[in-house]
């Protein structure tokens, strides 16, 4: 057995910088690369040079989680401020509480239902019997019944996933709760917060290890993998194929900066439902801090756009639609065949994963590395399916 091993991880997001982290503190030696001038992926915050905003640079990103161990390595690494995610929905010229509560019930209906009489009404609205859904607009009829699904979820679908919802997997929508109480929480989960300094100072502390040699501005395709024992890829799997098999499919993002007068909608997050506004939401950045938010007279709004990516562009959403699996799996097959190297991350996986997900699964791939450095066997190749 060797007890250093000489890994080169490709990426400095969340999932690339915690395998790093966990792997220097066993006494490997790490290089972590990124083809980006900055750590942290997309979950990138940078202090806006003209109004001193901190931006969600790669779209708003909040850590919510029920993983003690997750929570409590972050909290590590920053400052977890307290933050409550709220959102409003505009459709119709309207506005409502997001998601579906007893408020946005309540509203949309123009009643004073008590949470009982809510259920039994909604209840009353749900379409599509006893059978599990398994598309999403099978999923929203049941869940809320015609009228809400149409109003809230099936013009903002089709702009962020450009399919129509009846195609896409009820999974998407059981990301979001329906509660028949006042309670306008976005998330359900214990832990909720954001870094006081951002994300990227936290990722940041992550990787600051003496064992650690970051190169930013460094993309895969130019470095040579001589003299490194093991590869940890968190970039596109199809990529690193060089799409061999084809492309897996993926929504981009188009985000329209304007500096307004603060205040500009007064809240993080507004959605707009409906199918012919083009934007999806619009957010003020200032309250994804609201320990500072007081303070500007100027905020950064962004609008934001969603698209099918193409070569180009950024890989947002993985749209994991019938094809995209079929191709994945492909690639799954090619993954696990190429010795001297773990795909690992929401890129590198093609999955939807929160950032605590991605941290938890990071934690799983630096023990199953560290056990087969430990034992001096080849590490399996290392792709989680969905
Ligand atoms: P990434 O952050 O994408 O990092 C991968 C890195 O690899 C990138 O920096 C990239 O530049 C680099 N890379 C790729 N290929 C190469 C290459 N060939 N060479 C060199 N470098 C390469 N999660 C939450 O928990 N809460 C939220 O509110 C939330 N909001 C989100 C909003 C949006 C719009 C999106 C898209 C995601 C959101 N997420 C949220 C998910 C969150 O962004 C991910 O969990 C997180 O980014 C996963 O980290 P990662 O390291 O796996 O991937
Ligand atoms: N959604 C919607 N209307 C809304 C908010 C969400 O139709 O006002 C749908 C949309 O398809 C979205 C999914 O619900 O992708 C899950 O919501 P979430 O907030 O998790 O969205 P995402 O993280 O995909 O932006």
């Amino acid at each position: 057995m060797r007890d250093r091993m000489s890994v080169l991880v490709v990426g400095a997001g969340f999932t690339g910088a915690v395998i790093a982290r966990l792997l220097a503190g066993a006494g490997h030696d790490v290089v972590v690369i990124d083809e980006r001038d900055h750590v942290a992926g997309n979950c990138h915050t940078a202090r806006d040079s003209e109004t001193g905003v901190m931006l969600h640079v790669y779209g708003p990103h909040i850590f919510h989680t029920d993983d003690e161990k997750v929570w409590q390595f972050i909290n590590r690494h920053c400052d977890m401020m307290p933050y409550r995610h709220q959102v409003k929905a505009r459709v119709g010229g309207k506005v409502y509480a997001m998601p579906i509560n007893l408020h946005t019930i309540n509203q949309f209906f123009g009643k004073a239902m008590s949470p009982r009489e809510a259920r039994a009404f909604i209840e009353s609205l749900s379409e599509g019997g006893t059978e599990d859904p398994q598309s999403f607009e099978a999923q929203g009829l049941r869940f809320v019944g015609r009228d809400i699904y149409e109003a809230f979820f099936h013009g903002y679908t089709l702009k962020q996933w450009g399919v129509s919802p009846d195609r896409l997997p009820a999974s998407i929508l059981k990301r979001l709760p329906l509660r028949f109480t006042y309670d306008d929480n976005y998330f359900f989960h214990r832990y909720q917060g954001i870094p006081r300094d951002g994300y990227t100072a936290a990722v940041a502390s992550i990787l600051a290890h003496p064992k650690i040699t970051l190169q930013l501005s460094t993309s895969f395709e130019q470095v040579t993998r001589t003299g490194f024992d093991h590869v940890v890829y968190t970039g596109p799997l199809d990529r690193y194929f060089n799409h061999a098999l084809g492309r897996l499919s993926y929504r981009t993002l188009r985000f329209e900066r304007e500096v307004a007068e603060a205040p500009y909608q007064g809240t993080a997050v507004m959605n707009y439902c409906d199918a012919d506004v083009p934007c999806t939401r619009i957010t003020e950045h200032m309250y994804f801090a609201p320990w500072e938010a007081a303070q500007f007279r100027r905020s950064v709004i962004y609008r934001e756009y969603s698209a099918q990516a193409g070569p180009d562009d950024i890989p947002y959403y993985p749209v994991r639609l019938l094809d995209d699996k079929v191709l994945l799996e492909r690639y799954v097959a090619r993954a696990e065949q190429t010795p001297g190297v773990t795909f690992a991350g929401r890129l590198g996986s093609y999955a939807y994963l929160d950032m605590d997900v991605a941290i938890r699964r990071a934690f799983d791939v630096a023990r199953h590395l560290k056990d087969a450095f430990a034992a001096d066997t080849p590490p399996r190749a290392f792709v989680h399916r969905d």
